[in-house]
């Protein structure tokens, strides 16, 4: 495993479209792993692939009880609800804003084995799938702002505590 630098939204490959995986093999593997490591040291709550400059569409996500869901071409199936609430990206640190996403969402991929996974989510862990999912579509949490106004940086937020939730919850 691998620290790997995460680049910022300055850089082109961020607003590409990654691209499918067609074999998940030991590059692809080595390639979660890099992602889980960098992930956890940034730290985050998710990280897409294209964010270390790889335009495949691999990410991996923080579940509820710290488990890390490493997921290869993942879609969304599933979605209901709505959250309205503050997040951040490792590739914009130290920025936040309000984004309306869904509540619950189903993610199909394949794991680290290439077989078939259907995830269930809802609250923190949905919306860190979502921001992840965009990412792989050349999408940043700040086109999904519900007001530009809302766009911050973290340590204006009121409430201290909040800001330590939005920061960690970055992806
Ligand atoms: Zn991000």
């Amino acid at each position: 495993m691998a620290l790997r630098p995460i680049l910022t939204f300055d850089h082109p490959v961020l607003r590409e479209k990654a691209r499918k995986v067609a074999r998940v093999d030991n590059s692809i593997q080595k390639l979660l792993d890099d992602l889980a490591e960098t992930m956890l040291d940034a730290p985050g709550a998710g990280l897409a692939a294209n964010q270390i400059g790889v335009p495949l569409r691999v990410c991996v996500v923080k579940g509820d009880e710290n488990q890390i869901w490493g997921l290869v071409n993942p879609v969304i199936v599933k979605k209901s609800g709505s959250q309205v609430g503050y997040e951040g990206c490792l590739s914009k640190p130290g920025w936040v804003g309000e984004v309306e996403r869904s509540e619950a969402v189903v993610v199909k991929g394949l794991n680290r084995h290439g077989k078939e996974v259907r995830i269930k989510s809802s609250g923190f862990t949905a919306r860190a799938f979502q921001h992840e999912l965009d990412h792989l579509d050349g999408i940043l949490f700040t086109d999904r702002l519900t007001s530009l106004e809302t766009l911050r940086r973290v340590e204006d937020l009121v409430e201290e505590d909040q800001a330590e939730a939005v920061a960690a919850a970055s992806g």
